[in-house]
């Protein structure tokens, strides 16, 4: 039974957007049923939420929406939770011995926060430093989107994307800064409208002053670390 202090800690665990690991906490099981079997599943629960909240799923307007959400659970907004849908890292040889920082700058982001499932919108910011391997540009955007279409905490997505491309590109060169809004704070709670997030992962070289220094000047962010 869970006593009022279990309820404060969830609240105060939930509203400090405190994460504690940084893969993704998957059941050994997750995938057991299939996507048509968890949208069925899902669609029955938003009906009964929206059903607990006391409206008429009869109406036209909102009888399509458990259906609708539960598809846009699975298949989009945490899509990501599936390791098929990871995209494909081919990688190309450096030709041209590009030896400097490469940074893919301003990657549009949209995640959900795993404390209160409501958006977070921002700015992801990635560079790597080639060491004989190169990925297309592409691919980074790709890489981004596939870690935010989780629930996530946004220090968690950072670590995530920097591991990935150094998996990817066999070097610890690797960074990442994301800029973005959580609803959740934005919308409720504290209702900040104006407050964003920052966070960093710097890997290898980037852990040097003067290498991260030129990666933040690049993309304009002049923040302390
Ligand atoms: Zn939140």
């Amino acid at each position: 039974m869970k006593t009022d202090k279990n309820i404060q800690d969830i609240d105060a665990l939930g509203d400090d957007h405190v994460g504690t690991s940084t893969d993704t906490p998957l059941r050994s099981d997750a995938f057991k049923l299939s996507s048509d079997e968890k949208i069925d599943i899902i669609k029955e629960d938003v009906r009964h939420i929206l059903e607990t909240l006391g409206l008429d799923l009869t109406d036209d307007s909102l009888k399509g929406t458990p259906l609708r959400v539960a598809k846009m659970f699975v298949n989009e907004v945490f899509g990501g939770l599936n390791p098929k849908k990871k995209p494909n890292a081919s990688t190309f040889e450096n030709k041209y011995k590009y030896g400097e920082m490469l940074v893919e700058k301003n990657i549009t982001l949209y995640s959900t926060c795993e404390h209160h499932l409501l958006p977070i919108v921002g700015r992801a910011h990635v560079a790597y430093i080639s060491n004989g391997t190169v990925v297309g540009l592409s691919k980074m955007n790709r890489i981004v989107d596939y870690y935010a279409k989780r629930p996530q905490v946004q220090e968690r997505l950072t670590i995530q994307i920097v591991k990935e491309l150094q998996q990817v590109l066999g070097t610890e060169d690797v960074a990442c800064v994301i800029d973005a809004k959580h609803l959740c704070v934005n919308s409720r709670g504290i209702r900040d409208i104006e407050s964003s997030t920052v966070t960093a992962e710097f890997g290898g070289a980037f852990k040097k002053q003067e290498t991260r220094r030129e990666f933040l000047d690049y993309i304009k962010l002049d923040t302390q670390f």
